[in-house]
């Protein structure tokens, strides 16, 4: 049994932190720790970039800060980034073959903010190629593999920032969502993730894909975690033109989700013994379908009941569209993907292939070399339904139908509840090499995700079971409307103080 780094020895961001301001370690221990322990799980494939003379530079300069009194809320917390995050140090691959050796000459915003906030960074994350992908099985690099069977999926696109918390290597992990990629992987490895609102968190320095749908947010144990790490994360980015500057009336930045989270905590305590009384809890009835397995089906029933036991009342919902977000989503998500990946044309960025005729020659062969299967497939998709001919019949069409599946969500939150709760995967994590033969079953597989990214939604996944067949992780999606991320990770606290399965880990299950 390889080693478990010193960080695992806290149960949150909070303990790790009172013990590094206490001294009884420092964040070059830490880091040290960690950096062992990554070596030691070689076999997850998690990481794709490490290099230990930036990560213990930056663990001194913290253990200074912390020395001098001026460290930042996440001093010498063990980190590490998706690899579509780009960093100045480590390489930016976004798991493809395209940018293999390609190094940014500056810091994603997400990436400078938790610098800033004092988090060291372990490296970088494998992940589907591009982020396309449901099981992290696209990467260039390699599949990742789910530390609680080392033959499964972890899930995807997010599998490497997933698996590397699960298993103990970093205390949190930056993903992206855009269209289920931290909620799926947090769900498939037992781990919690967050997903807020679209325009939140800056996304100047994450290489795009579906850039009306890309998202990033934090991937950690329990609510708790995620909250600190995402607050550092959010905040109005004038680099990026879809940041937000206000949510709700209030300025978009670091504060505003802790203060919801403290006002929606105080409302729980004062309602005693049923900390959630009145909150009114959506379960849309398609969620509930063909296609969902019954062991999936049973571990989100119980944590609904679980729910009820702390107050809440259940609602019957209707989210009427929720099929129609499939081949909505993969109308709109391959278009931008594919004019997204329209800069890698071997001349501006990345691979170029060695022999070519002429300019056009090479474009095509830099691209055909560069992407891979999963990605070329992308790229026609979104080439074919952006065409004169094409563009009203799909692509236009998908946009209204992304619209009403908006619309749905909007009329469940001003008439019927204050969440909407239901199943993050359809089964728990399939085998590596599953579907292969079949790329759409992964596509299909992100039924209970696809709608809240088009509306661009917060939404969540806190760990809710195992499997009876194989005890592999199962999630329990917890959908708010705009800007409630503070809300959400409150309810999912309290769900998380009466329960203990955020706090399973691989082997000892
Ligand atoms: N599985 C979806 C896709 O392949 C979502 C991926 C993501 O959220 N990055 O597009």
């Amino acid at each position: 049994m390889a080693k478990l780094p010193l960080h695992t020895q806290f149960s949150s961001i909070q303990a790790l932190r009172d013990a590094l301001h206490g001294g009884s370690l420092s964040a070059t221990e830490l880091a040290r720790s960690a950096l062992d322990a990554i070596e030691s799980h070689a076999d997850l494939n998690a990481f794709l970039h490490v290099d230990p003379e930036l990560t213990l530079a930056q663990a001194r300069n913290v253990d200074a800060a912390l020395k001098a009194g001026n460290a930042g809320p996440l001093a010498g917390i063990p980190i590490a980034h998706k690899d579509v995050f780009v960093t100045q140090g480590w390489r930016t691959t976004a798991g493809s073959r395209m940018l293999e050796n390609y190094t940014s000459p500056f810091d994603a915003t997400v990436v400078s903010r938790l610098a800033d906030a004092g988090a060291v960074s372990l490296g970088k994350l494998n992940c589907d190629e591009f982020a396309m992908g449901s099981g992290s099985e696209t990467s260039y690099f390699g599949p990742v593999r789910n530390p609680w069977d080392l033959s499964a999926v972890p899930g995807g696109s997010s599998g490497g920032s997933a698996a590397a918390v699960a298993a103990g290597l970093i205390m949190a992990a930056t993903g992206t969502d855009t269209g289920g990629s931290i909620r799926q992987p947090a769900a498939l490895c037992g781990i919690s993730g967050i997903k807020p609102t679209y325009g939140t968190v800056s996304r100047l320095g994450m290489v795009a894909y579906g850039s009306s749908l890309d998202q990033a947010g934090p991937i950690a144990r329990h609510a708790r975690d995620l909250l600190d790490i995402l607050e550092p994360m959010t905040g109005f980015d004038p680099l990026d033109s879809t940041s937000l500057e206000h949510c709700d009336g209030a300025s978009n930045a670091p504060g505003r989700i802790r203060a919801r989270f403290e006002a929606a905590q105080a409302k729980q305590q004062q309602n005693g013994s049923r900390p959630l009384e009145g909150l009114r809890i959506g379960v849309p009835r398609e969620f509930f379908g063909t296609g969902l397995s019954p062991e999936v089906a049973q571990a989100v029933e119980r944590a609904l009941s679980t729910f009820e036991e702390l107050g809440a009342v259940r609602v019957e919902i209707s989210l009427p569209r929720t099929e129609l977000s499939i081949p909505a989503y993969y109308v709109i998500a391959p278009a931008e993907a594919s004019t997204n990946l329209s800069r890698y044309d071997g001349v501006r960025f990345g691979h170029r292939a060695e022999s070519y005729t002429d300019l056009e020659d090479m474009t095509s062969r830099s691209r055909f070399e560069g992407f891979g299967e999963e990605v070329r497939r992308r790229v026609l998709v979104g080439t074919y339904v952006l065409c004169h001919g094409y563009y009203d019949a799909y692509y236009l069409q998908a946009q209204r139908v992304r619209r009403m599946i908006t619309d749905d969500f909007q009329q469940a939150f001003s008439q019927h509840c204050d969440v909407i709760m239901g199943p993050v995967t359809p089964t728990v994590a399939k085998s590596i090499g599953d579907n292969r033969e079949d790329p759409i079953a992964d596509w299909l597989s992100d039924i209970y995700t696809l709608g809240v990214s088009l509306a661009g939604l917060p939404a969540m996944s806190v760990p809710c079971g195992f499997g009876t067949e194989r005890p592999l992780p199962i999630g329990l999606q917890i959908i708010g409307n705009y800007f409630t991320e503070g809300e959400l990770l409150a309810v999912a606290d309290c769900y998380q103080q009466a329960t203990d399965w955020h706090q399973r880990t691989p082997g000892q299950q």
